[in-house]
């Protein structure tokens, strides 16, 4: 696993700065990167030409591009599970990250160690700074009822913004099929949110192409997919879904709500 660089604490851009002011995302890193009009330009050059590569000709670019500063965060979805097993013969040493709210089930975690025998990826387990109990206990119970915003901003974003300094870049396992919040997702973009570059190397992927390169691979998937359940999150947010009904239906089913905030850029 590399080691994380150490983020700066000198003001060293004019960047907007995270709530407290202090520096965020790529703006903590030594060096920095910012957004200049060049940097965006440059992004965009390269998405373009992406959209006829493949996603290992893109995370080995990645790789290349921003070395020990290029991180992952993956829910071990099928579509992560697919770049893992593309990035144990690229780069296995790259830093990967789970978002770990402490609501995931039994099923995802233990893909964890599944990654690390068969690919030799430690997927680092990130958790928010409460446990479960402690977070029910401040909030009078769990807030995924009342506010699954704050809790997902809590559990997920915060965490994964703290994750995030100090690195240039981040994989995502966004598919522009999943929702209409992705349909628009660039395969390299500026993330504004968490002030990275982020690259998507499955954006144009297809669900079936996914499902064909786990088949074809043996890779790896959670078994809750066999199980009625398409797109998983955490236990208490996550339903099964009917015949017909789309991938993400059972994502916090019965609210508005369709997704976490991690890749909504508001
Ligand atoms: S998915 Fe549900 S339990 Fe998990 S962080 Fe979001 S609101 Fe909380």
């Amino acid at each position: 696993m590399y080691e994380r660089p150490r983020p700066l604490h000198d003001d060293e851009s004019s960047e907007p700065k995270g709530s407290n002011g202090e520096l965020i995302g790529s703006q903590a890193a030594k060096p920095p990167l910012l957004p200049t009009p060049d940097v965006l330009a440059d992004l965009a050059e390269q998405s373009v030409r992406f959209e006829a590569a493949t996603p290992e000709e893109i995370l080995g670019w990645a790789i290349e591009r921003f070395g020990d500063k290029f991180t992952m965060a993956t829910a071990f979805g099928p579509e992560g599970m697919t770049i893992l097993e593309m990035l144990s013969k690229i780069s296995p040493k790259t830093w990967v990250f789970n978002l770990d709210t402490g609501y995931q089930f039994a099923e995802t975690l233990a893909l964890r160690d599944r990654v690390a025998d068969l690919y030799g990826i430690e997927v680092e387990l990130l958790k928010p700074e409460l446990t479960v109990s402690e977070y029910e206990k401040l909030h009078g119970g769990p807030l995924y009822v009342i506010n699954p915003n704050q809790c997902c901003g809590d559990r997920k974003l915060t965490v994964l913004k703290k994750a995030a300094c100090g690195m240039h870049a981040w994989a995502s396992a966004i598919r522009r099929d999943q929702s209409p919040d992705r349909a628009l997702a660039p395969i390299v973009g500026w993330d504004k949110k968490f002030h990275l570059v982020k690259v998507s190397p499955l954006a144009n992927w297809t669900k079936k192409q996914v499902w064909d390169r786990i088949l074809d691979r043996k890779i790896p998937y959670n078994p809750l997919h066999d199980e009625g359940f398409p797109s998983i999150g955490c236990k208490p947010c996550t339903k099964a879904v009917g015949f017909g009904e789309d991938e993400r239906a059972g994502r916090w089913s019965g609210t508005a709500k369709t997704e976490c905030g991690l890749h909504t850029q508001e």
